[in-house]
Parts: structure tokens; sequence; C-alpha cells
């Protein structure tokens, strides 16, 4: 019989020796570093006793108690004396409380069926056991065997590790629906991941003026059409001559030639012309001379070498050096900035084919929130997360479609959801999705699609629920109005940008100097909102911006970066070195 259980269960086959108690005491602190709450099922062969005997608990057993339940501050256990029959692995795992743990190890109980790491030591001799255990999902070992699985190193207790945290979240992906809350830690690593590869890229593309397309993706590359600069031509104003006749003390001025004209003979040696910035370069000559150095006398022309030596080929630039012809200038995926506007218009391209403008459904829920403009009512709150989240979307370019604030019941969000997938490419909510939070919310949810209620192992943030209304993407986002940003940054700004077409877009990260310590937890990954600037020195040091409330939203608006402090991290003291994400561009 297979194992039923709302969280994984991961066992542990190997043969006596292998010193599995051994590994799982190395690996349990590793996994509750990382928020992982573990619950462990031992199997003992031999009839083994918790209680000591002369104990009350030990006397009121033997004096007939079936199950004894002996409680104190900091522990309780319940034993239950089972002298007729073992207790099933299944109904032993019934007895774990689910709600208080996201994993619970197995040790023994090898011929149960449920998933387990096979563990081998070379120097034991023993066979493996996956060729005859179907429920072997990876092995740790010191040895080579021939398999497909996952092979991990039995002496590094991080790989193993590593591998059940993955592992976990493969488990509750394929686990969580709208029902079953996801009772594991998602790192924001692996929420991105399992986001962008749940998104579309853009299929279809339009062609539009450049008047309308700056902050849109290109479709189509751009290749250069023709030179920019079309012609070799004078940066300063000044003489143009060759430089096989820099030597040469007095020239004859031949003409002149001004932006947009043109000289149309090949200059010759003892000849020079007046040109202007911008203007061409006569055929052979290579070399401007600056205006300030020239004496003119009718039009016999010499410079004064000691206001600057003349250089071969000084004061020129060359034809295509800004952008060669034939060459791709912007790939598919471009963002369109002010300078890639620039220079579409120097190849003298007025159009360009660009991905569509995604268009973003939003709304607030929660019956406490209301809308600014209205009289305040009492122990109601405004709506700030609609705004703010309006302003992330036009700093993206995004079309938004407002459906303002749903009343708290089943049929307004019914109805609101089955609008929204009609009309927009993507829908995002604000509140609703904590622990705790009304339960019609996952109920319309899991009716209209396939929706995960995730737990985060960031701060702030932590709820988020994401998945497809029929196929457009859904994000339910937290309610507190920092946590709303900060989430909307890591796991919705790169959703859309893929939807926008851009590839593989990164946030800008630096490092700086801490002069605060930042607080954090191993496991965790924390966005402190901080203000860098650059010291005496030239570095980079980054305050907070004091009190980090989720909802204090002024800490977003005196932040001009996210200071984050990855997992692996405990804490940041004073002088460490860390990672800040600007935000100046994004919010
Ligand atoms: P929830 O996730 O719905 O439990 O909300 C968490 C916190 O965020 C609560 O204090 C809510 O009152 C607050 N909140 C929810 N929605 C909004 C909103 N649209 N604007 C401002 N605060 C909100
Ligand atoms: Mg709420």
């Amino acid at each position: 019989m297979s194992v039923t259980c709302s969280i994984p269960v991961l066992g542990f086959a190997a043969f006596s020796g292998t010193g599995k108690t051994t590994l799982l005491e190395a690996l349990i602190p590793q996994l509750v570093a990382s928020g992982v709450r573990v619950a462990l099922i031992k199997h003992a062969h031999h009839d083994f006793d918790v209680d000591k005997p002369g104990k009350d608990s030990y006397r009121l057993r033997k004096a007939g108690a079936s199950q004894m339940l002996i409680s104190s501050r900091y522990r309780n256990a319940l034993m239950t004396e089972t002298p007729d029959e073992e207790t099933t692995f299944n109904q032993l795992i019934q007895r774990i409380n689910h709600n208080e743990a996201d994993l619970i190890l197995v040790e023994g109980f090898k011929t149960e069926t449920f998933p387990k790491i096979e563990l081998n030591r070379a120097a034991n001799d023993k066979p493996f056991l996956f060729p005859s255990d179907a429920n072997i999902v990876a092995i740790a070992c010191d040895s080579k065997p021939d398999t497909h699985l996952p092979l991990l190193s039995l002496n590094d207790i991080s790989s193993i590790h590593g591998f059940i945290l993955k592992w976990m979240e493969s488990h509750n992906a394929q686990t969580a629906t709208c029902d079953s809350l996801s009772p594991t830690m998602l790192s924001v690593e692996a929420g991105r991941e399992k986001i962008l590869s749940a998104i579309d890229v853009p299929t279809f593309s339009q062609q539009a003026s450049l008047d309308d397309i700056c902050h849109r993706v290109l479709a189509t590359p751009v290749v250069a059409p023709l030179n920019v600069p079309s012609s070799t031509n004078s940066a300063m104003d000044g003489y143009a001559i060759r430089s096989d006749d820099i030597e040469r003390d007095t020239f004859t001025k031949v003409g002149e030639v001004f932006a947009g004209s043109q000289y149309a003979k090949p200059l010759e040696k003892g000849q020079c012309v007046r040109i202007m910035t911008g203007a061409p370069v006569p055929d052979g000559a290579d070399t401007v001379i600056m205006r300030e150095q020239a004496e003119e006398e009718a039009n016999s022309v010499s410079f004064d070498t000691r206001k600057g030596k003349i250089r071969a080929g000084q004061n020129v630039r060359q034809a295509g050096e800004d952008i060669r012809v034939g060459s791709e200038v912007f790939t598919i995926g471009t963002r369109i900035s002010a300078p890639v506007l620039g220079m579409l218009a120097s190849l003298g391209i007025d159009k360009a084919d660009v991905f569509p403008t995604v268009k973003v459904a939003l709304f607030s829920t929660g019956d406490e929130v209301q809308a600014p403009g209205t009289p305040p009512k009492q122990s109601c709150i405004y709506d700030a997360n609609r705004f703010s989240l309006k302003g992330l979307l036009t700093k993206l370019g995004c079309e938004i479609i407002d459906y303002g604030i749903i009343e708290d019941s089943e049929a307004a969000l019914n109805t609101t959801l089955a609008n929204a997938m009609d009309s927009a490419d993507i829908i995002l909510s604000s509140g609703g999705v904590s622990v705790g939070d009304a339960d019609y919310i996952k109920t319309v949810l899991s009716n209209l699609g396939d929706i995960n209620f995730w737990r985060v192992n960031m701060r702030p943030g932590r709820p988020l629920a994401f998945g497809k209304l029929g196929n457009t993407p859904f994000f339910g986002l937290p309610g507190n109005p920092v946590a709303v940003m900060v989430t909307f940054l890591q796991f919705v700004e790169p959703a859309i940008r893929k939807m926008q077409g851009e590839v593989n877009w990164q946030p800008q990260r630096l490092v700086a100097i801490t002069q605060e310590k930042v607080r954090s937890r191993i496991g965790r990954t924390e966005y402190t909102r901080g203000i860098y600037s650059i010291n005496s020195n030239g570095q980079l040091e980054v305050t907070s911006t004091g009190s980090q409330g989720s909802g204090i939203l002024r800490s977003m608006n005196e932040a001009n970066c996210l200071i984050e402090v990855a997992p692996d991290v405990e804490s940041a003291e004073v002088g460490d070195r860390v990672t800040i994400i600007p935000l100046e561009s994004r919010i």
C-alpha cells in the first residue's frame, strides 16, 4: 500500500552499519536551518522502551494504561502499547501532526512503498537495493553504480540536503493545489524559476512607428542598412589635409566644405580644404587640424604646431565607426530605450517590429480595503496596493485594466476573474492569499484554474499564489503594501518582461558595504529597504531605511535599493559586503 500524506515522506534505505543515524544527525540541522520542520519516524527491531522503570509514567503503564500521554513545558510523548499487532506504517504517518511539519523522514521500513534515498558504503560490501526497489529516488554512496538515478556523495551532507530541498519542491509542486496549501517553504529563486517556466514568450508582433515604441521590445533583429556616419567626416571646424603631407609648412586652400555639402575632387598633396564639423572629408584627405591652430592669408594656410602636435588621422570620424552597414545592431528581445530610438532613427528607420503591449488585469481584495477619495470608514484602510502596482506596471509599459476593489464574496470574485481571463494577458490581485484568509478565494481560483499557494522563504513576502486561469497567468500577491511591491519586483516583473519578449532579463546587482547590521535567517532571502551612496573612498555603502515592517510603505519610498541577504547567510555585520539591487529605474 502506498503512503497517503499531505506532506512529503522520504525514507533512508540501507543495510545496518551504513551510518543512517549518523547521517541523519548531520542532515537534520541543515534542513532545519533551511526552514524545514522535520518529523522523523524510526523503526526499531527490538522491544524498545523510552520510559524508565520506577517513573510515574512507567508505573501507570504497567498498571494497565494502554495509552500514556505525558507532557511537560517542553515536550510530550504518547506511548501506546501494541501487544497484539504492530502499528502499520500508514497509521504511524497519520499520527504525525502534518500541520507542524514540512517533511517526514523515515529510518527503516525498507519494504514499504514510499520514496527513499538509498545509502550504500562500499567498505560494507553490501549489494545495492535500487535494482529491486523502484521507490528509490536517489543514491548516496561512495562508489559509482551503473544507474540513471541521481548520485549523491555519502560524505557530502550538503549535496544530500540540496537534493532533498529540490525533491520537496517538485513533490509539492505536484501535490499542491488550491485545497492543499503547499506546506514547504519555497526559495525565491525556485519560485521565480517555476513562474518563468510557466510563462510563454510572445508569438506575434506588430509594426509600429518610432513615436510609439519607447520601452517596448523588438520582435525582429535590426540589421544596419547603412553606415553611421555614412561618410568619413570632420569632428571639428578646421582644415582637412592628407596625412602623408603632415610635415609641410604651407598649404593652398582649394575649397570649403560645410555639413551637407562635399568637396568633389580628390585632395592633392600641398592642398587643404576648410571644413566644418560633420562635413565629409574629401577623398585623399584623412586628417583635420583645428581652426584655432591655423593662420590663413589669402589662400595660403599654415598651422601653429606649438598649439598642438598634428597626428595622422586626427579629428576625423570614420564612416561606419558608430554602426557598420550589415551588422546586427539590435537582437530580438531588446528593450527600446532612448539611445535605441536614436540609433534606429540614425539608420533612417522610422518603424520597427515590436511585441504587443502586455495587458494586466488588476484588483484588490479585502472588505477592510476602501478606495481613496471615499470618506474614511471605521476600521478600514485605503487601497494602497492597487496604486503602487499601477505605478510599477506603468514603468514596465503595461496596459492596465483596473477592476477596483472586489468585495469579499465568491460571486464578485468569480465574475471579475472570468472577465479578466477574457480581456487580459495576466491577472494580478493583492491580499487574501495568506493562511487564515477567507477560503472562498481558494475555492474560486481552484474552480477556474490551477493555482498553487506557496510559502516563499523570503521577507517581506511569504504568501504567494501563482498559476493559470485558463491560459492566463494569475498572481495572488500578499496584502501588506511592502510585501506587494517586493514580491512584484521578484516574481511579477521578470514574468512580465518575459511576456513582453525581453530575453533573460536580470535585475542590476551591485555590491556595497553595509553600515548597519542586516538581520536575516539561514534559509530565508531577506530584502531590507536600503539607501546606497558613494563614500569619500569611492566605495558604495548602504544603510537601511530604518523600520522594516511590511506595512511601512514609507520604507519603499525612502529606499533606492533593496539589500538582498541570501538564504545561506545568517546576517550581515557592519562592514560586510552585501548585495544591493538598485531600484531607481524600476519603481
Ligand atoms: P492579507 O494578505 O489580505 O491578510 O493582508 C495583509 C495585510 O495587508 C492586512 O493588514 C491588510 O489590511 C493589508 N492590505 C490588504 N490589501 C491591501 C491594500 N489593497 N492596500 C493596503 N493594505 C492592504
Ligand atoms: Mg485579507
